[in-house]
């Protein structure tokens, strides 16, 4: 992924910086992964799954 871009992504929900992993990103501070679609991180608490470490 475009590291310009992972620059500006923080978690939506606490404004967290976000780990990319593989086709997501994960809030290490309220544990939920955002899908990457095709490219594009899909930031919507709502298509986010959480997730255990
Ligand atoms: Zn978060």
């Amino acid at each position: 992924m475009d590291a310009k871009l992972m620059a500006i992504l923080v978690c939506p929900l606490c404004k967290a910086k976000l780990e990319p992993k593989k086709n997501e990103l994960l809030c290490t501070k309220c544990k939920l992964a955002y899908p990457i679609d095709d490219g594009i991180p899909v930031m919507l608490i709502d298509q986010a799954r959480k997730y255990e470490n």
